[in-house]
């Protein structure tokens, strides 16, 4: 049959509206929304037959219905929801990283409605926006100042643009990584109009490479954590306390991009988060009193806080970051600054084993887990061939690369782990394991254990229609 004779074919929108499933959709969704699917497939189909793929009349009408209702899957899984995270990575950065605390969400509704942001109730005059939390974080780390921003990419782009827009900066050629989503330090500081003064090489760079560096073209000295790569071997690179050491003028800050960021509990030494952390991350506090002018991180990694890029730092290079027009730009929204006073507070409380998620996954033991493990399969069980197994977890966001914490998942045996995964991630309570070979993991270190229930019944449903569904075929 010919192209031409082949479009005629194409249903008409009442002769589709007609259909059942059409129907149910347009039951569902504004219609200005319906319509623009079916406007599509129908475009589609039209591209389908021009190109030869399309050779039976018989196939149009179920094409362009199929087009349509993956359209509204497809609409339909890009809703935010509330999901459980079972793949074992804690600050996973599609799943939004740090859950929050209680704490900190309480604030965050209370903050829904009118709130002083930039209100002291005590004075009843202005505040600088945030100005609660930069008090805490001076509380906590011991810094000067400090200014809130986005996330840590913002407060790169603000530094580097505030302090050395149209000059050169410094940094270890190690440390032009590329963090992910394809932030690459590179093309920031080409955005901030800043000229990168590459020093040292790849795995080894000394403080004297950085001293000859060091002109009147100079704006600043940085320091960027490594993020999601690990050097290992053959290494060096200075300290941040070696950098402010070094032979330089007091107009040229040194900065210190830290990522992740811990807060490093003062005095907690048996806090099992410590040793993991020492091994590859200086805290924050450490940054701060080894002298950095300023130092970058992010809210939501470690911290355990709401998105948002937090520079702490002396005075004097604060005050230039808040006068700079980028600065409103950047600044934070009041839902944001209510949730981090919460997580902040929590900090300073040092109840964060009790009170921060992110703690507690940190924390959570093996022996622990592994019950928690054993609670779910016993359940699970009588529907499915499954097994607790020892597995690793990560801490994602670019924290601590290659360090894993020993773990415990569910893993559960079915005909397609694919099929299984997608029903779970679909359905009443969204779900996210970890695919390995034939099986589906469910690492419980990230679950919550008021998720525990939720997620035994989320896995039998899913078990059930999966099985259902491979009798079908
Ligand atoms: C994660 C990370 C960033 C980016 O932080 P966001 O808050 O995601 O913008 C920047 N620098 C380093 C070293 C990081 O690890």
């Amino acid at each position: 049959m010919s192209q031409h004779s082949l479009l005629r074919f194409i249903p008409s929108f009442d002769r589709l509206s007609q259909d059942d499933r059409i129907e149910m959709l347009q039951k569902a969704y504004p219609h200005p929304i319906v319509l623009k699917w079916i406007r599509r497939a129908i475009e589609e189909m039209r591209e389908e037959i021009d190109a030869e793929r399309i050779q039976q009349p018989a196939d149009i009408f179920e094409n362009i219905v199929s087009s349509i209702l993956e359209q509204e899957q497809l609409y339909r899984g890009s809703k935010i929801r509330p999901v459980i995270n079972a793949t074992g990575i804690i600050l996973h950065t599609n799943l939004g990283r740090a859950p929050l605390s209680e704490r900190a969400i309480e604030r965050m509704i209370g903050a829904a409605n009118a709130a002083n942001v930039e209100l002291n109730l005590h004075t009843g005059k202005r505040n600088h926006r945030g100005q609660h939390c930069v008090e805490q974080l001076c509380h906590l780390t011991g810094c000067e100042d400090a200014v809130l921003v986005n996330n840590c990419a913002a407060a790169t782009i603000l530094v580097l643009q505030a302090v050395a827009a149209g000059r050169e900066v410094i940094i270890s050629r190690g440390q032009l990584v590329e963090i992910g989503g394809g932030f690459r330090l590179p093309d920031v500081f080409r955005s901030a109009g800043v000229t990168i003064r590459e020093v040292g090489t790849t795995n080894r760079t000394y403080v004297r490479d950085y001293e000859s560096a060091l002109t009147e073209q100079t704006a600043a000295v940085m320091r960027v954590h490594h993020s999601n790569y690990q050097l290992s071997g053959f290494v060096t690179e200075p300290s941040i306390a070696e950098l402010v050491q070094m032979q330089h003028t007091a107009q040229i800050p040194i900065i210190d991009d830290l990522g992740s960021g811990w807060l490093g509990d003062h005095g907690r030494i048996s806090d099992p988060t410590e040793s993991l952390c020492r091994l590859s991350d200086p805290s924050i506090p450490d940054s701060v009193s080894a002298g950095a002018d300023l130092t970058l991180f992010s809210g939501d990694k470690l911290l355990g806080g709401p998105q948002c890029g937090i520079i702490l730092g002396k005075r004097k290079w604060i005050d230039i970051l808040r006068r700079n027009p980028l600065m409103r730009a950047m600044r934070l929204d009041k839902l944001v600054l209510a949730a981090l006073e919460g997580t902040l507070e929590i900090h300073l409380e040092q109840l964060g084993d009790s009170e921060l998620p992110i703690t507690q996954m940190l924390l959570a033991s093996g022996e622990e887990i592994r019950a928690r493990c054993e609670e779910i399969t016993e359940r699970i069980k009588p529907l499915a061939h499954c097994d607790v197994v020892p597995c690793d977890s990560q801490l994602g966001g670019g924290s601590m690369p290659g360090q894993t914490l020993n773990s415990y998942a569910v893993r559960i045996h079915c005909k397609s782990a694919h099929r299984l995964a997608k029903i779970l991630r679909t359905g009443p309570t969204p779900v996210l394991g970890r695919i390995a070979n034939d099986s589906i993991m469910f690492d419980l270190r990230t679950v919550r254990s008021s998720q525990t229930e939720p997620l035994a019944n989320a896995i039998r449903q899913a078990i059930s229609l999966e099985a259902e569904q491979s009798k079908a075929e």
